[in-house]
């Protein structure tokens, strides 16, 4: 059993004496022991077993195995978001007095657990611009702990070279952080090029079909035991009911992230040559400025693609207006297709020249682009686009 499909699909918790063929739910806060004596051992970590469902319940442990095999990661935790992820993976390594390096394009709470919160703290942090390569060692300092990053960038798309940062965290003793979100372990392994820690919102393509929140943190084992710490006393715990339906879901992860990629790859491929797109973004586009990277670190080119209508914010709201099929919702990752329009959005809470900065121009639109026949997914595009 060594294929990406074959692992989601056939990594099981045990069977119970009900031989049922896929687990059931385990909706229990605690577990019984058979005697004090395997209470006693259980408690003391001699042997294994669950305890309580904020440390362990089968459900969650089934996600998080499989979660661990497809990044080829150690260990890991699951997480009821994708922010538990980020906060507990974030907060299990730093302290007061420690520095966190990170990238200027950052999920929106991602940026200000670290500008707004980690400050409370005494932790303190430096943004570099993902088009600024050598100003992550330059930015290094003495009590710099962690370096953490998410590529491609939402909603630029534009990539980091996650090997190059996973020597230089290697050569600094860092922690190098990557929130995989946007690619999923299908697309996208950052273990494979240095990263210690790989963090996820299986909110987004892992659940696929909009209906969950939940998160992991993955990674080396002696690292993640100072995550599960962290976990298991501040209770970011992820419900079993979502665990059962996050390893449900990595069962057709494969499948729809290749129709995800066929999809943005013919979208990307549309938009290119119409009148009323100044760019478009798409890292598998030959156009885009780091295709050769793209290449090298992704599978393929995601689901997410991005582009400018000519005109500004009033050309890109009367786009969004006149979609007939697309949602408008600020979400990504879904079964349905999805545009959004960052710059009065999900980025508002950004000044014109910080938005300047990580490529959010007035007339950016990002595409989610989902499952539905691609035929459709053009029309509405076209026919909004006038
Ligand atoms: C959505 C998202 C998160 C946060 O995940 P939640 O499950 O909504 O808490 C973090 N990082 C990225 C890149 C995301 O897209």
């Amino acid at each position: 059993m060594s294929k990406f499909e074959t692992i989601a699909i056939r990594t099981q918790s045990e069977r119970t004496q009900h031989r049922e063929h896929t687990a059931p739910i385990f909706a229990t806060s605690s577990f019984v022991f058979e005697d004090a004596e395997q209470a006693r051992a259980t408690f003391a970590g001699e042997i294994e077993g669950n305890i309580y469902s904020r440390y362990s319940n089968p459900n969650n442990d089934e996600f998080i195995d499989k979660m661990c095999l497809l990044e080829g990661t150690e260990e890991g935790i699951s997480t009821s978001s994708g922010m538990a992820a980020m906060f507990t993976s974030i907060a299990s390594f730093l302290k007061s007095g420690d520095h966190i390096l990170a990238s200027r394009s950052l999920f929106g709470s991602t940026h200000q657990i670290i500008t707004e919160l980690l400050p409370r703290w005494g932790i303190t942090h430096t943004y570099v611009d993902i088009d600024q390569p050598e100003d992550w060692e330059k930015n290094i300092q003495p009590n710099t702990k962690m370096i953490f990053v998410e590529s491609p960038s939402n909603p630029a798309l534009d990539l980091i070279d996650l090997e190059a940062l996973g020597k230089l965290s290697k050569a600094h003793g860092l922690i190098l952080n990557v929130d995989n979100c946007f690619t999923t372990p299908y697309l996208q392994n950052p273990v494979k090029f240095g990263a210690d820690i790989v963090t996820h919102s299986a909110t987004k393509f892992i659940d696929g079909q909009g209906r969950v929140l939940g998160g992991a943190v993955l990674g080396r084992a002696d690292l993640i035991q100072e995550v599960r710490f962290m976990a298991r006393h501040t209770g970011p715990a992820l419900s079993p009911f979502h665990g059962w339906i996050l390893s449900k879901s990595l069962e057709t992860l494969s499948v729809r992230m290749d129709k995800h990629c066929q999809n943005a790859l013919a979208l990307a491929q549309f938009l290119e040559e119409q009148a009323h797109v100044n760019f478009v973004k798409y890292p598998f586009l030959p156009s885009h400025p780091q295709y050769a990277l793209a290449q090298k670190q992704m599978r393929a080119g995601g689901g997410l693609v991005t582009f400018e209508v000519k005109g500004g914010q009033a050309k890109a709201q009367k786009f969004l207006n006149q979609l007939k099929m697309l949602s408008l919702t600020s979400n990504l990752g879904d079964t349905r297709s999805i545009a959004t329009h960052p710059a009065s959005t999900t980025h508002s809470k950004l000044s014109p020249e910080q938005r300047q900065r990580v490529g959010i121009s007035e007339g950016l639109v990002r595409i989610s682009v989902g499952l539905e026949h691609i035929e459709d997914i053009l029309e509405d595009i076209a026919q909004a686009l006038v």
